[in-house]
């Protein structure tokens, strides 16, 4: 396919705000791929070149980009950096500068999705001697060929910020018009030139969507679930080892009431330990980790891998567990913070590792011995568990768990499980199936602190006086549908020196490459960092397109442990503010 075609399409989605609009021209476009293509069109659509999984990133060095522009458009990089300032957009400054070279040049050739994609893939893998020279080629071989709006999206697919407004529900109900259309009855608007979505036919259109949901909960990988959909084939996907998918989420409950209410009774309780989630997958001696945002840390964590290879019967599975920190003299559980440092470590795994000692509480598994059990019910899932897996304490456990529907019973669990340094309990349907990647009541947690909001930062301020070199205000959003809306703007809670927590220069260092646009103080920046907040109350407030905000907000912590589509959404916003009055009973059980 034309790299213009596909470009054609992201300027469309680009243009409109509506997302059955959306969905019709995604439909639509996805009719023309063709089956060889439906990999790396996917993955271009959502302006990646590799799976959300894989850790190797796309893009290069803004610098590098800055250089290939140079080289693609013949404009020194003053020039270039003054058309980027007054539009506030690398992609559209490219953009511009590629229209008046329009005049001098003629294209040679028609760049394909197949080539940028190319392209694209081999810079990554780029290292040592002469790497960055190669980088440029790529880059700016790339830059030359394309014409004026091709280059826009390919420098923002370079900087890992294709902005076109495509969220995955989107994709996902596009792939179902498209593939199911016949089936669902979408019904062709001659006035609008668009397909249309027939209300009339909800529950035959819900069952597909489902159907195709679940492809994607398995397969983690939506051009496999396009190609299936198509084959009709989506009952023969199972879950694959080394490939891994989205956890399912736990809602909060108020307390153990409100709590047994959702999961039912009798419920298995269960210990809500203070780690970190890791999905094990285990294929005989072969073992990879990945964090709930799907990130491979397999290489921090040798400890682990040696502790599932010893202790783990199953020759392939994938279990859920959470990793926690222990105290070396009195085997006392530490809250995460004191062993979030090797998430990230690089260097002196096995020292940390000595340092900080972590052990494993698993609590589900999603795949043992070549069988999917997402549609076991979890007493059945724990039962597979339990034979899977050889116990020892401080290495590798099952989380504690009791089964009761006697309340007090349940309440002595939770006072013990505080005692203990843990930090409340869970609540589980014993009959629940495994539901990635949703907040399905399957299973609630019930914990004895007012709730944090875990919000992303999408914008901020430069300092004033002696914080004029740090960022020091920011702006905060939680989640709304596949956007962002503002909560309100934080500077408190951060340290002035590193020692004692996050620093504002540490919080600076991590925001600067993510800034997109400037203007004057305020910088707006790629939503990438995610912190926790506590506040003293929700407000309903004009100030903020949410119509929110937090009343004395004040950070607590970085969540590096989370992604995007962890933080909290608007609905959160509005539970909490209806709750607010009820607060001493969420502080009570
Ligand atoms: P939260 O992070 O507050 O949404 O609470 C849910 C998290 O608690 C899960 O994602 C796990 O990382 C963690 N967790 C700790 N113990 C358990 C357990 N026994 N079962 C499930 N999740 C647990």
């Amino acid at each position: 396919m034309l790299y213009a075609d596909l470009v054609k399409v992201y300027d469309r989605l680009e243009s409109t705000a509506k997302r059955l609009e959306k969905t019709s021209i995604l439909s639509e476009f996805f009719k023309t791929v063709s089956e060889e293509e439906c990999e790396h069109i996917i993955l271009l659509l959502q302006g990646c070149i590799f799976p959300k999984w894989d850790s190797r990133e796309t893009g290069i060095a803004q610098k590098l980009l800055v250089k290939s522009l140079e080289i693609a458009t013949g404009k020194n990089e003053h020039e270039l950096k003054k058309i980027w300032k007054e539009c506030g957009d690398l992609g559209l400054a490219a953009e511009k500068l590629t229209q008046i070279k329009i005049q001098a040049t003629l294209f040679s050739q028609s760049l394909t999705t197949q080539k940028v994609f190319e392209n694209l893939q081999k810079i990554p893998v780029l290292k040592g001697q002469g790497s960055v020279d190669r980088k440029l080629q790529y880059t700016a071989e790339l830059l030359t060929s394309a014409k004026p709006l091709e280059v826009k999206y390919l420098v923002r697919t370079i900087i890992g910020d294709l902005r076109i407004g495509l969220g995955e529900g989107t994709i996902r109900d596009a792939i179902v018009w498209s593939c199911f259309e016949k089936e669902i009855k979408l019904e062709y608007n001659n006035e609008k030139n668009e397909l249309q979505f027939p209300n009339k036919d909800r529950t035959k259109y819900e069952k597909y969507a489902e159907l195709v949901q679940e492809a994607l909960d398995i397969s983690n990988d939506f051009s496999i679930v396009l190609r299936k959909s198509r084959n009709r084939e989506l009952d023969s996907l199972q879950l694959v080892v080394g490939r891994p998918i989205n956890v399912m989420l736990f809602k909060k409950a108020k307390n153990i009431q409100e709590a047994l209410a959702t999961v039912g009774k009798p419920a298995a309780i269960e210990k809500k330990y203070d780690g970190f989630r890791v999905q094990i997958h285990k294929q005989k001696n072969n073992i990879v980790l990945f964090t709930r945002r799907l990130e491979n840390v397999s290489s921090q964590f040798p400890d682990i891998i040696s502790a599932v290879i010893d202790n783990v019967k199953a020759e392939n599975c994938i279990l859920d567990a959470e990793i926690v920190g222990y105290d070396k003299t009195t085997k006392r559980s530490l809250p995460f913070q004191n062993i979030s440092q090797r998430i990230k470590r690089k260097y002196d795994i096995n020292e940390t590792a000595e340092q900080y000692p972590v052990k494993i509480h698993v609590f589900d598994c999603l795949f043992i011995d070549k069988k999917t059990l997402l549609k076991e019910t979890f007493q059945k899932r724990r039962e597979l568990l339990k034979d899977s897996i050889k116990e020892k304490e401080n290495v590798i456990t099952l989380a504690e768990q009791i089964i009761t529907s006697d309340e007090n019973k349940i309440s002595e669990f939770y006072e013990k499980s505080l005692d203990e340094g843990h930090e409340g309990i869970m609540l589980k349907n014993l009959s629940g199936i495994y539901k990635p990647g949703s907040r399905v009541g399957y299973g609630v947690k019930v914990k004895p602190t007012m709730e944090t909001l875990e919000v992303v930062i999408i914008g901020a301020e430069w300092g004033e006086g002696k914080r004029g070199a740090w960022l020091s205000s920011f702006i905060i959003a939680v989640q709304k549908e596949d956007d962002f809306v503002e909560i309100g703007r934080v500077g408190t809670g951060f340290k002035e020196k590193s020692e004692e927590g996050i620093s504002f220069d540490q919080i600076t260092e991590l925001l600067k490459p993510l800034i997109i646009k400037e203007n004057g103080k305020e910088v707006i920046v790629r939503p990438e960092i995610i912190i926790e907040v506590d506040y003293e109350e929700i407000q309903t407030s004009p100030t903020y397109n949410s119509g929110y905000a937090l009343r004395f907000p004040r950070f607590v912590r970085l969540r590096e442990d989370r992604g995007i589509k962890d933080i909290n959404s608007i609905d959160d916003v509005e539970k909490y503010y209806a709750e607010q009055r009820g607060r001493s009973v969420i502080k009570s059980t």
